[in-house]
C-alpha cells in the first residue's frame, strides 16, 4: 500500500499532474501547484459536479462568493471561538499530532486487521472447512471490530465534551495496546484555531484582521436572501459554490489528502424546519449514487455516520473512500439545523427569513449542506485508476484508467511515420476535433511507446493515421483499457469519441 501510494505521487510529477509549491526553494508543506494534466482533470471533476448539482436540478443554482469576508461571519459561524482541531506532541520523536487523526489511524488499523483475518480464514477454508477455526476467526474479528467502534466513541465523547486529558489518556492506551510504537511520552493535549489570518487596509493601525476563509458554506449564508430573492426561490432549494478555501493544518502529510489550501464544492439546501431528516436522507443517498456513477467500485465507499456532532448540526454522516492509506472522509452530509442563519441574523442584526407563501409563515430555514473536497475526489479518482498491467507477452504497462468523462485528453493523434504527408492529414483530424475535445498531437518515437505514454496520460483513445488513411480516409483508432483497435473511417471519430466521453 505505501508502495503504491509513492507511485501515486511519482506518477503525478512525472506525467504533468501535480508539483510541490514553489519547488525550486523546496516546496512548502501541505501545499501542491495542479500541472498541465493535473489542471484538466481537476476542471473536469469539478464540471461533473456542477452538472449534476446545478444543471440537472432545477431548484438548486450557483454561486461565487469571495474568499475574503467581513471578519463577523466567522464569529457567528463559531470559527473563531471553536474552529479547533486537537493537538499532541510526542516528545520522544518531536513529532507533532492531531490527536484525532491519531485516534482514527490506531482505529483504522484494527479494522485492517479485522479485514486480514477474514481474508486468511477464506483462503484457508476454500481448502478444508475447519469449524473450531472459523468459530474461532469470527470471534477475532468481532473483538477487532468492537475494539475498534468503542475507541471512536470514546474520542467522540471526550472531544465533544471536550476533555482533553480522556484524549491523552485514550492515546496512551493505544500506545500500549500497539507494542511497535510504546512511547508514552506526550505532552498535554491543547486545542489550534485552524484559520489563516490575513489584514485589510495599508497602516498598521487602521488595518482590519481577516480571515482567509475556512470553508466556502458561509459564503452561501450571507447570500441566502440575496439569492432568494433575486432568484424567486422557494424553499426547498439549494445554492452550490466551488471555491478555494484555507486551513493551517496540524498534520500535513498524505500528498493532496490534506493541504492547506484547498477546493471545496459544497451545496446548502434550504428546507423547512422539521424537514430537515427527509432532505438529508435523500442527499446522503444522491451524493454516494454520483460517487458510484464514476465507476470506482462499490467496495471502495462506505458511510460514516457521526456520533460526535459539531455545534451546528442535528446529523451529520460521511462518506468514505478507500484511499491508498484506507478509508478515510471523502465528503461530508450534515444537517445543520438553523445555527447558522440564526447567528447571522443575531450578529448582523437583519433578518434572514423567508416567508412560506404555502404555510403561510415566516421562518428561518434548516440546512442540508453536502461538502467535498475536489483534491480529494482528484486523489480517489487519480490513485484508484493508476494501473500496473502485465499484458500477454509478459510485459507490464502503466494505465491510467480514468473515468474517460473526466480523462484531460480525450484522443491523441499519431502520424505513423513522420513523412508521406500523415503528420498533414494527423494535422487536419485535430484542426475538425480541437472544437469538441481535448486532442494533443504526437510524433516522437515509436508508435508502441506513443501509445504507452498515452496510456500513462489516462487518455482513452489513440488515433492513428498510416498510409492506408492517405487512399480510403480511414485510420485507427486503439482503446486504452482493452488495446483493441478498430479501423473507422475519420467521419466518425468525432461521434465515437462523443459516445465514451460525454458528461
Ligand atoms: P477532516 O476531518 O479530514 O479534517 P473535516 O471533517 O474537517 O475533514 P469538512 O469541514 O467537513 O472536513 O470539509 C468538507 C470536505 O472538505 C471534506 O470532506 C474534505 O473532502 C475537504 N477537506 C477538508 N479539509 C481539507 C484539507 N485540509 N485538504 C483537502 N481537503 C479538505
Amino acid at each position: 500500500q505505501e508502495d503504491l501510494f509513492k507511485n501515486v505521487v511519482s506518477h503525478a510529477k512525472e506525467y504533468g499532474f501535480i508539483f510541490p509549491s514553489s519547488e525550486i526553494y523546496d516546496g512548502l508543506s501541505a501545499v501542491y501547484d495542479y500541472a498541465q494534466n493535473g489542471v484538466e482533470l481537476k476542471k473536469n471533476i469539478r464540471e461533473y459536479w456542477w452538472k449534476a448539482m446545478v444543471q440537472m436540478n432545477d431548484n438548486i443554482v450557483g454561486l461565487d462568493s469571495s474568499i475574503l469576508m467581513h471578519p463577523t461571519t466567522w464569529k457567528a459561524s463559531g470559527h473563531v471561538d471553536a474552529f479547533n482541531d486537537p493537538l499532541i506532541d510526542n516528545k520522544d520523536s518531536k513529532r507533532r499530532y492531531r490527536a484525532d487523526v491519531l485516534i482514527e489511524d490506531y482505529a483504522e488499523k484494527l479494522n485492517q486487521k479485522a479485514i486480514k483475518e477474514i481474508e486468511k480464514a477464506r483462503i484457508r477454508f476454500g481448502e478444508a472447512f475447519n469449524e473450531a477455526e472459523f468459530i474461532s476467526t469470527n470471534a477475532r474479528v468481532i473483538e477487532y471490530k468492537s475494539r475498534e467502534r468503542e475507541i471512536l466513541e470514546r474520542m467522540g465523547r471526550s472531544l465533544g465534551n471536550e476533555d482533553l486529558e480522556d484524549v491523552k489518556a485514550l492515546i496512551e492506551e493505544l500506545e500500549i495496546a500497539c507494542p511497535e510504537s510504546g512511547s508514552r511520552n506526550w505532552t498535554e493535549v491543547r486545542q489550534f484555531n485552524l484559520m489563516f489570518g490575513t489584514k485589510l487596509g495599508a497602516s498598521s493601525d487602521t488595518a482590519m484582521d481577516l480571515y482567509l476563509r475556512p470553508e466556502t458554506a458561509q459564503g452561501i449564508f450571507v447570500n441566502f436572501l440575496n439569492v432568494q430573492k433575486s432568484g424567486r426561490m422557494k424553499v426547498p432549494f439549494g445554492i452550490a459554490q466551488t471555491g478555494k478555501a484555507f486551513r493551517n493544518e496540524i498534520v500535513a502529510r498524505q500528498f493532496i489528502f490534506r493541504m492547506r489550501e484547498f477546493e471545496q464544492m459544497e451545496m446548502q439546501f434550504f428546507v423547512r424546519p422539521g424537514e430537515e431528516m427527509k432532505h438529508y436522507e435523500f442527499w446522503k443517498e444522491a451524493r454516494l449514487k454520483w460517487h458510484l456513477s464514476l465507476g470506482l467500485g462499490r467496495e471502495n465507499y462506505r458511510f460514516h455516520d457521526h456520533e460526535k456532532l459539531a455545534h451546528y448540526a442535528n446529523a451529520a454522516a460521511d462518506i468514505e473512500f478507500n484511499f491508498p492509506f484506507g478509508f478515510k472522509e471523502l465528503e461530508g452530509i450534515h444537517s445543520r439545523t438553523d445555527f447558522d442563519l440564526k447567528a447571522h441574523e443575531q450578529f448582523s442584526g437583519r433578518k434572514l427569513q423567508y416567508f412560506d407563501a404555502e404555510l403561510n409563515q415566516n421562518y428561518v430555514p434548516y440546512v442540508v449542506e453536502t461538502s467535498v473536497g475536489l483534491d480529494r475526489m482528484f486523489l480517489a479518482v487519480f490513485a484508484t485508476s493508476l494501473k500496473e498491467e502485465t499484458l500477454e507477452d509478459g510485459s507490464t504497462r502503466t494505465v491510467l484508467k480514468l473515468p474517460s468523462v473526466l480523462a484531460p485528453t480525450k484522443a491523441a493523434v499519431l502520424p505513423l511515420v513522420k513523412k508521406d504527408g500523415l503528420p498533414e492529414i494527423a494535422h487536419k483530424i485535430i484542426e475538425d476535433l480541437k472544437w469538441d475535445f481535448n486532442v494533443a498531437y504526437d510524433e516522437k518515437d515509436a508508435v508502441g511507446r506513443r501509445y504507452r505514454r498515452q496510456d500513462a496520460l489516462g487518455t482513452p483513445f489513440c488515433i492513428t493515421v498510416d498510409h492506408q488513411t492517405i487512399e480510403d480516409q480511414t485510420v485507427t483508432i486503439r482503446h486504452r483499457d482493452t488495446m483493441k483497435q478498430d479501423r473507422v473511417s475519420i467521419s466518425d471519430l468525432k461521434s465515437i469519441i462523443e459516445d465514451e466521453v460525454a458528461m
